[in-house]
C-alpha cells in the first residue's frame, strides 16, 4: 500500500482512525460527500484483512480477491475523490471539547469530527512462555510467517476454532508436515464450510478439549513442542512441533478510549444511536464495537453508516 499523504495542520472535517474495511469504507463515502477525509491508517495498514489470503465471501468477487488486493483497491477508490490516508498511530485523543484533537506520532491534529474505525488486534494466550517465544516459533499470522524455512515439513500447532483457526490451519498444510488444531471444545465453531473442508484435509488432525498450558522451549530459545491439557480428563501430555500459530479472536483496539467513550468491559465501544457514541461528533464503525457479524462486508457496511451519520452531523451543525 502506498502511503503518501502529510498530515495538515488545518482543522480536518473528519479524520477516520483506522484503514481496514471499515475506515476505508467511511473514506470512500466521506470523500464523496466533499469532505476531504484524513484516514490514519494505524500500524497495520489496511487492517486484519491484508494478513488473509484469499477472501471468498466478499461480493462482487465470484473467484475471491486476495485480502491485500482488496484493501489497496478500497484505498485507490476511496483516495480517488480525495481521501488521504496517512501512516500514523494515533496515541492520544482529547474529546472533552471540539475541535478534538488527536495526538499522532508527536503531531496534533485537529478535527470536527472522528470516525473511529480502529478494529481489532490478535487475542493472546497469555502464557509468558508465548511472549518470550513470539517470533521464534510462535505466530499469530499464518500467511505472513508460514512459509518461513523454521516452519518447513515440520509439525505444527494451530490454537482455536474459530474460522480464523481454519484458515490458518489450511494454509499452513502447504508448509508442515502436519498441522495440529488444538480446541478447548469437541467441535469447531467455525462456518460450516471452513469447518468441513480444514477435518476434511488429510494434514490436519484435530486436538479436542485440549489447552495449551506452555510453550516449549523457552531455555532453547526456539518452539519445540507445546504442552497440553485435556480440559475433560485433566490429562498432561506434551506434543512436539516447531511453530504454534494462535488464532483465538481479538480484542478491539479502544485503549485510548477509555473513559471518555462508552464501551463494554471487553473494550467493544457501545454506539448511542445508529454510529454515533455517547460524545457528539464522535461516531464508530467495524470490529471496535461489532462483536456478532465481524466479516469484511459488514465492517464495510458500518464504515458507510458512520460515513453518513457523520457527514449529517456537519450539515445539521452548519445550518
Ligand atoms: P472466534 O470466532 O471468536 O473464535 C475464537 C476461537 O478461539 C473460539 O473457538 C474460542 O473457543 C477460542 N478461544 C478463545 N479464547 C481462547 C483461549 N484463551 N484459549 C483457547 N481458545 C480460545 O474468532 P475468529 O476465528 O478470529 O473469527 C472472528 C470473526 O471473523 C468471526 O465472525 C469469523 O466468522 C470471521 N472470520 C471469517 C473468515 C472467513 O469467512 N473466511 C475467516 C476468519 C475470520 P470457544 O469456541 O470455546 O469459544
Amino acid at each position: 500500500m502506498v502511503l503518501g499523504a502529510s498530515v495538515a495542520f488545518v482543522m480536518e472535517k473528519v479524520v477516520i482512525i483506522g484503514s481496514g474495511c471499515a475506515g476505508l469504507t467511511a473514506a470512500l463515502y466521506t470523500a464523496r460527500a466533499n469532505l476531504h477525509p484524513l484516514v490514519l491508517t494505524g500500524k497495520q495498514p489496511g487492517g486484519l484483512l491484508t494478513t488473509t489470503t484469499i477472501v471468498e465471501n466478499y461480493p462482487g468477487f465470484p473467484e475471491g480477491v486476495d485480502g491485500y488486493e482488496l484493501m489497496t483497491r478500497m484505498q485507490k477508490q476511496a483516495e480517488r475523490f480525495g481521501a488521504r490516508v496517512k501512516y500514523g498511530e494515533v496515541e492520544s485523543a482529547d474529546l472533552s471539547r471540539g475541535p478534538f484533537q488527536l495526538g499522532v506520532d508527536g503531531e496534533t491534529v485537529e478535527t470536527e469530527t472522528l470516525i473511529i474505525a480502529s478494529g481489532a488486534s490478535h487475542r493472546h494466550l497469555g502464557l509468558e512462555s508465548e511472549h518470550l517465544l513470539e517470533n521464534k516459533g510462535v505466530t499469530y499470522c499464518a500467511t505472513c510467517d508460514g512459509a518461513l524455512p523454521i516452519f518447513r515439513s515440520k509439525p505444527l500447532v494451530v490454537v482455536g476454532g474459530g474460522d480464523s483457526a481454519c484458515e490458518e490451519a489450511l494454509y499452513l498444510t502447504r508448509f508442515g508436515s502436519v498441522v495440529y488444531i488444538v480446541h478447548r471444545r469437541d467441535s469447531l465453531r467455525a462456518s460450516k464450510i471452513m469447518a468441513e473442508r480444514t477435518l476434511s484435509n488429510p494434514k490436519i488432525k484435530p486436538v479436542w478439549d485440549s489447552v495449551v498450558t506452555e510453550i516449549l522451549d523457552m531455555k532453547q530459545q526456539k518452539v519445540t513442542g507445546v504442552r497440553l491439557k485435556n480440559v475433560k480428563t485433566g490429562t498432561e501430555s506434551v506434543m512436539e512441533c516447531a511453530g504454534v500459530f494462535v488464532a483465538i479472536g481479538h480484542v478491539p483496539s479502544t485503549e485510548i478510549f477509555k473513559g471518555v467513550i462508552e464501551m463494554d468491559d471487553a473494550g467493544y465501544i457501545i454506539p448511542k444511536r445508529g454510529s454515533a457514541t455517547n460524545v457528539p461528533g464522535v461516531f464508530v464503525a467495524g470490529d471496535c464495537f461489532d462483536r456478532v457479524y465481524r466479516q469484511a462486508v459488514t465492517a464495510a457496511g458500518l464504515g458507510c453508516a458512520a460515513a453518513i451519520d457523520a457527514e449529517r452531523y456537519l450539515a445539521a451543525r452548519n445550518e
